[in-house]
């Protein structure tokens, strides 16, 4: 996909077809993180939730993007034993 049909999908013009006025999908975009975590502020978060109502391009998205979170926060130390350190080592610099 190129950039400029990118953004003609998830820009901030062309919200024709939407009777109510949304965010768009770009600042769902911008903000998705903050809203996992509860930071945004309580009007934005309740921007987001409407327009997670209404677009599953970004519920979707939302929901993928929460899910990495969630799997980042909850994966523990690994313990990568050494033989693998040095097959890594190797990739990276094949001697
Ligand atoms: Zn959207």
């Amino acid at each position: 996909m190129s950039i400029g049909s990118w953004f003609s999908r998830f820009g901030r013009k062309g919200n024709d077809s939407d009777p109510v006025s949304m965010v768009p999908c770009g600042e769902v975009r911008e903000s998705g993180s903050d809203y996992i975590d509860g930071d945004c502020e309580e009007q934005v978060q309740s921007q987001i939730m409407q327009h997670l109502g209404l677009c599953t391009d970004c519920d979707g998205w939302l929901k993928s993007l929460a899910m990495t979170v969630g799997l980042l926060r909850e994966t523990p130390e690994i313990e990568v034993p050494e033989s693998t350190m040095e097959r890594i080592r190797g990739i990276q610099r094949p001697e």
